[in-house]
């Protein structure tokens, strides 16, 4: 359990404990059935989540990565084609493009929101460029008025990465999910919306992309044994969805419980010399605060975390290493320094403890020990 921490970074035992009364029944039904692939439970979660997102569809599949790689498929984007993308996102963005077969091309982040920043997007267009791939990182939407003006003056494809930012909006209520031809989510556990395990979801208006999509999570197959195409084995298990469909319902109540917490950190913290504080994007609206991000310009971040390890109190790095200087995407050719604010970002920030459940008590013994660790 969370016993080691006085604060841990989230705390899935406890919410897990807590939903055990609305869970039990649903996962024991599947064990009735035993429709543990395609169950009538699946196509029940993929009409909620399309609703809860505002989309006419929602494709239940295994995983936030396969989501994207599926969407870059669907659209026939492989071979030479580069889909354009942000170095300090998790690396699944990347690789959903890798995986498809084609090249992602990676651009710089703002310092001070973490988000995709637009004119580095514009400089990096080739004719070669078939998408752009913003993630609403953290929980906060990217600039995507600005990134549709981009795709719809060079014809290229909006793909949202919605990996961290179900229930995420734009100042006008605009939804993430529904801003680009398709968007992929995950449901991995730690996720705002998680499942027992790997999953994920593309939400899109597009019949004929999420005709693909069933296709390719089922061997190229929506009639059972007739192939249409080579697909995958990616599907939403049946418990899952049963799952998910029980923790959706209090999505929306956690993502304010997650904001409320945002606003306990900003207010205790807000004066703290040394600590900069996640700054709220313009254009965004509702951020679902997936992650609580703070920055320390002047300290070492690492002798931060260790006395806060130190207090109990369990943080984490989002992410240490920008995607341009992973092992993995040596091939790419990007040197130290391509990417300043991303690399000078990987260096100083710290997700502090964030999630619906956390109390005001907590969040107070955070900061306190935040102070006490700056020197
Ligand atoms: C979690 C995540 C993914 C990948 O999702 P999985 O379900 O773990 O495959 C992709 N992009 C971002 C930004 C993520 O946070």
């Amino acid at each position: 359990m969370s016993a080691p921490f006085k604060v841990p970074f989230q705390d899935l035992p406890l919410q897990t404990a807590q939903l055990r009364p609305e869970l039990d029944p649903v996962i024991d039904q599947v064990l009735q059935h035993c429709g543990f692939i395609h169950g009538k439970e699946c196509a029940e979660f993929e009409a909620a989540f399309a609703a809860f997102v505002g989309t006419r569809h929602a494709v239940g599949l295994g995983s936030g990565t396969d989501a994207l790689q599926f969407i870059c498929r669907g659209l026939n984007i492989t071979g030479d084609d580069e889909v354009i993308t942000v170095a300090n996102s998790f690396i699944a963005s990347a690789e959903a493009v890798s995986y498809a077969g084609a090249k992602p091309v990676l651009v710089d982040c703002r310092l001070d929101d973490y988000l995709i920043d637009v004119d580095a997007i514009a400089a990096a267009i080739t004719p070669r460029t078939k998408a752009i791939l913003p993630v609403h990182l953290y929980g906060q939407a990217a600039d995507i008025d600005a990134i549709t003006k981009l795709c719809t003056r060079h014809g290229l494809h909006l793909i949202e990465d919605a990996a961290q930012a179900h229930g995420a909006t734009l100042r006008d209520g605009r939804a993430c999910g529904t801003l680009g031809v398709a968007a992929g989510f995950s449901f991995y556990p730690g996720k705002n919306l998680g499942a027992f395990g790997d999953a994920g979801a593309v939400t899109t208006n597009d019949e004929k992309l999420a005709h693909q999509l069933r296709l390719l999570r089922s061997w190229g197959s929506v009639v059972k044994y007739h192939h249409d195409i080579k697909g995958y084995n990616s599907r939403l298990d049946t418990i899952q969805a049963a799952i998910l469909s029980v923790k959706l319902r209090h999505l929306a109540a956690w993502n304010d419980a997650r904001a409320r917490v945002a606003g306990w950190y900003r207010e205790n913290l807000k004066a703290c010399a040394g600590v900069v504080l996640p700054a709220l994007a313009p254009w965004a609206g509702r951020h679902v605060y997936h992650l609580f991000v703070v920055r320390f310009p002047a300290h070492d971040r690492d002798t931060i975390a260790q006395q806060l390890l130190a207090a109990g109190v369990q943080t984490v790095v989002h992410y240490p290493i920008p995607i341009h200087l992973q092992q993995a995407y040596a091939e790419l050719g990007y040197q130290p320094g391509a990417f300043p604010r991303a690399e000078k970002a990987a260096k100083s920030i710290l997700s502090l403890p964030m999630f619906p459940e956390m109390t005001r008590a907590q969040c107070d013994y955070v900061c306190e020990q935040l102070r006490a660790a700056l020197p």
